[in-house]
């Protein structure tokens, strides 16, 4: 989603005759767009903040801060006072005043630090993404902002503030603009594109399924992908999707965070591993070469080893093709940093030594089963060797093959012939 957002930033600036600086020491203006999932991501920006004052004070001309995004959001108090030589706090739903903020900086000289931090999120896509930059193959267009579900541990709804859904006419000229610069493959974003649930072309509402319907009618658009599900979201008509809309990767990411229903019920998830499971064997039987990645979270707390347990059972069980996991960590104003029986650092570092074992070793076993099969693979780069092209296939896996006549942008069918430690290789098939 950040990426996105710095899409949108640097779009901004070009529209306007801006442009991309070469090194940090050309530069005018630096903006910093920043994450506060997690505390690490937050704090890393002080450091940041820190290298670039000492630049700031070197330099003679114009040299421009400006923190966004959600960092921005939930600590401008913090970095006005430890960091009051950046010029401009921006949050989220605000990236859009970025240009008229930055040449008013230039031309008036402000010195106190300009602080923008409204929820508005409809007026972050009032203005269209006309001036696209992006040369990228493939790209992400957010379809929906915010999120209203309040999980216990999340720092979203309070940076992003309530969901809100982009209508399908604006997602439309987007995707077909991103596609008529050259980008083949498009995913699209939102905390929980689930429950998109935007205008539709008629003037009533479209859910997910029929958007990606819509969007897989535009000619020149070759794959298409969503994230990140909710699964207390998911129902028929996206299983359907899956089965009729060709360009559909047969790749889901659906986040669990925890096995144990005592555990998501504190995480204020809504669903039950039972439904999760359900959740699964839908989307499983629509498509059966269907394969999952998920996020975890270990030491949530109060979480016991019989909890744990419970979710080493359901990675089991699901068998994913990729994940994502992360040690508990408590967030401002949420209710889960309020919870008695906090887990000490100790055993959230074991428990995800072993989750994460667990999922390697899934990860590798799905790469190793890859080797005779075939898949569309879209060519996203040259390769570091000559003749050499890498791409990915419907699983997101990396792919590399050496080959005469591939255009980035192309897709082919390849063999898997070897595994190599974070990619496939194969041959190309005519
Ligand atoms: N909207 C998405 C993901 C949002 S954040 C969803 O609902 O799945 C991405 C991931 O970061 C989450 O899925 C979760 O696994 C992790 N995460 C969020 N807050 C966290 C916290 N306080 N501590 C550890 N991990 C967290
Ligand atoms: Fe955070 Fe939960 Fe919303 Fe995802 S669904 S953004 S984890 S509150």
């Amino acid at each position: 989603m950040n990426s996105y957002d710095s899409q949108r930033i640097s779009d901004t600036f070009m529209g306007s005759g801006h442009k991309i600086a070469k090194s940090i020491n050309e530069a005018d203006v630096v903006v910093l767009n920043t994450c506060s999932i997690r505390e690490k991501a937050d704090e890393k920006i002080f450091s940041d903040l820190g290298r670039l004052k000492s630049i700031k004070e070197r330099s003679s001309g114009n040299f421009i801060i400006v923190v966004v995004g959600c960092m921005a959001q939930l600590r401008s108090q913090d970095i006005l006072k430890r960091a009051p030589y950046v010029d401009a706090i921006l949050g989220p739903q605000n990236i859009q005043q970025i240009n008229a903020i930055v040449d008013d900086l230039i031309k008036n000289k402000v010195l106190d630090t300009i602080v923008f931090t409204s929820m508005n999120v409809e007026d972050k896509f009032a203005q269209l993404r006309n001036k696209i930059s992006s040369r990228n193959v493939s790209e992400f267009l957010t379809i929906q902002e915010g999120c209203n579900n309040f999980c216990t541990y999340c720092v979203v709804p309070n940076t992003r503030g309530r969901e809100f859904s982009r209508n399908v006419s604006d997602i439309i000229n987007e995707a077909k603009n991103l596609i008529s610069l050259g980008v083949k493959e498009i995913t699209l974003l939102g905390q929980n594109v689930n429950s998109y649930s935007g205008k539709s072309l008629d003037g009533g509402t479209c859910n997910l399924a029929h958007l990606l319907f819509e969007l897989a009618n535009i000619h020149g658009l070759k794959r298409l992908r969503y994230t990140t599900s909710h699964p207390k979201d998911v129902d028929y008509s996206i299983a359907k999707a899956h089965k009729e809309i060709e360009i559909l990767t047969p790749f889901v990411h659906l986040p669990v965070q925890s096995g144990s229903n005592n555990v998501l019920k504190k995480m204020n998830r809504k669903y039950t591993r039972e439904e999760y499971f359900k959740c699964i064997d839908m989307l499983r039987e629509h498509r059966t070469d269907m394969a999952f990645s998920s996020d975890f979270i270990v030491g949530f707390p109060g979480e016991t080893d019989d909890d744990f347990q419970q979710t080493l059972e359901l990675i089991k069980k699901v068998n994913y093709a990729q994940s994502y996991s992360f040690k508990y960590n408590p967030r401002p104003n949420t209710a889960a940093a309020l919870m008695d029986n906090q887990i000490s650092e100790d055993v959230k570092s074991e428990r995800l030594r072993i989750l994460q074992d667990l999922l390697n070793d899934q990860q590798s076993k799905f790469n190793q089963n890859s080797v005779g099969h075939r898949f569309q693979v879209l060519f996203v780069k040259s390769g570091k060797h000559e003749k050499q092209f890498v791409g990915r296939n419907e699983y997101s896996q990396a792919v590399s093959v050496r080959a005469n006549n591939i255009s980035i942008g192309d897709i082919a069918n390849v063999k898997i012939t070897e595994t190599a430690s974070h990619s496939l290789i194969g041959a190309i098939e005519l």
